[in-house]
């Protein structure tokens, strides 16, 4: 059985021609971008080739590019870098209900050493009031935090009003942008962003390499110490294979988005209205317009979403819900839970993210397993339906499955 693969925002399978632009570099070209003989040289061209044409698709400059391990050393190194820069003007944080828990573990992290985080809200839509975040920003303010588009309900950001507010209070803004890179036009510069975070993965490239773009000016210090790489800003010997990787998917990406976007938001659109009108008491989630062009996410009353994607893995459809299973009982994810959905739907969710080798027969197959596989759940949990939070949560509610299986996240 071949599988409907629909978790494309947790993780992307990479492009050929990519894979065939990172081939030398495993073997034939495989020397240290720091040494200084010919196959360092080498190595050295490469990466400064895609550090340009990174720089070139992101609006940055070479030099405001730093290579990093992926999204979440990118925005660790953003957000603790960036305060502990500017400890001795302030000790607080701004950041929204939303964020990856890499931001908000990150601005956690940050009260180890006396700051206080800002935690602005977001509408049921899940989008963030620009003047919320300014409305947060205080004269002891030394980062703002938000997301350009979410990773759950796909909900777009207004980032450049964002961007307007702490330009004028003088606040660097770092904008995690894992899941909008390749598919929402970037320019660091005109939309005033100083700090952003990027990962090859989401966007057909490989995994564990990612960008972090450093306006030049920014007071930032770098977290991890050891050899002289990325001008001092990141240590560490280069991956120059997946850095190659990174900028030909990126590249590619660019070149091919608007066409790419049409065909994503037809099956997003097409699996929205048939889902919507083949399952009772279903609701989108995120923003109805302003949503990521590949993301199609859902609440439904009175099932666990963890049951509806076991459902679904036995159809051979891949898909991920936004709810974490801790000792058999499923919780809501933060994000899901910001929306101020009612407490007999936040735990019902369910995300369905497509990518370029998608057609309308995997939106025909998840249309068609769907509606028999949540009214399946809703019969064999009856209770749950009207009973509101009071009742425990249902587990393992489909046979031959583990009560505890860990969702697919991203
Ligand atoms: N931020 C967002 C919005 C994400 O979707 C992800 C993906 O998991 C991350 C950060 C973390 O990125 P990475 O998997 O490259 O560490």
């Amino acid at each position: 059985m071949r599988t409907v693969y629909l978790d494309h925002a947790a993780t992307t399978p990479v492009h050929p021609d990519v894979v065939a632009a990172m081939a030398p570099y495993w073997s034939d070209s495989a020397g240290n971008a720091s040494s200084m003989h010919e196959p360092g040289r080498i190595a050295r061209h490469a990466v400064d080739d895609a550090r340009d044409t990174i720089a070139r698709a992101l609006g940055a400059t070479p030099s405001e590019v730093v290579f990093t391990s992926g999204g979440t050393e990118g925005i660790n190194a953003a957000i603790k870098g960036a305060a502990i820069a500017a400890m001795a003007r302030g000790r607080h944080v701004v950041t929204t209900a939303i964020e990856h828990h890499a931001v908000l573990h990150a601005c956690g992290w940050l009260a180890n050493l006396g700051f206080e985080t800002t935690i602005v809200p977001v509408d049921r839509n899940g989008m963030v009031d620009p003047h919320d975040v300014r409305r947060a920003i205080r004269p002891d303010t030394v980062l703002v935090s938000v997301m350009f588009a979410n990773n759950e309900v796909g909900t777009i950001q207004p980032i450049a009003e964002v961007a307007a507010f702490t330009r004028h209070a003088g606040v660097p803004l770092h904008v995690d942008a894992v899941q909008a890179a390749g598919t929402l036009p970037i320019d660091v510069h005109s939309m005033g962003i100083d700090l952003m975070t990027i990962s090859a993965h989401k966007f057909q490239g490989p995994k564990g390499v990612g960008v972090l773009t450093i306006r030049n000016g920014t007071p930032w210090l770098p977290m991890q110490s050891g050899g002289a790489q990325e001008s001092n800003r990141r240590a560490g010997t280069e991956n120059v294979p997946g850095i190659v990787g990174l900028a030909t998917a990126l590249r590619l990406a660019v070149a091919h988005r608007d066409e790419a976007n049409l065909h994503l938001s037809r099956l997003r659109d097409s699996a929205i209205e048939r889902i919507l009108s083949a399952v009772p008491h279903a609701r989108l989630t995120g923003h109805p317009t302003q949503r990521l062009a590949n993301n199609a996410s859902f609440a439904f009353q009175g099932v666990e979403g963890e049951s509806i994607l076991l459902s679904l893995d036995m159809a051979g459809i891949a898909a991920s819900s936004g709810s974490a299973c801790t000792s058999g009982a499923t919780e809501p994810s933060h994000v899901v839970a910001a929306l101020g959905l009612p407490d007999d739907w936040v735990r019902g969710t369910l995300r369905l993210s497509f990518g370029a080798a998608n057609d309308l027969g995997d939106v025909e197959a998840v249309a068609t397993v769907l509606p028999s596989a949540v009214a399946r759940l809703r019969a064999l949990a009856p209770r749950r339906r009207d009973a509101g939070s009071a009742t425990p949560p249902i587990t393992g509610a489909v046979e031959g499955y583990p009560a505890t299986v860990k969702p697919a996240h991203g």
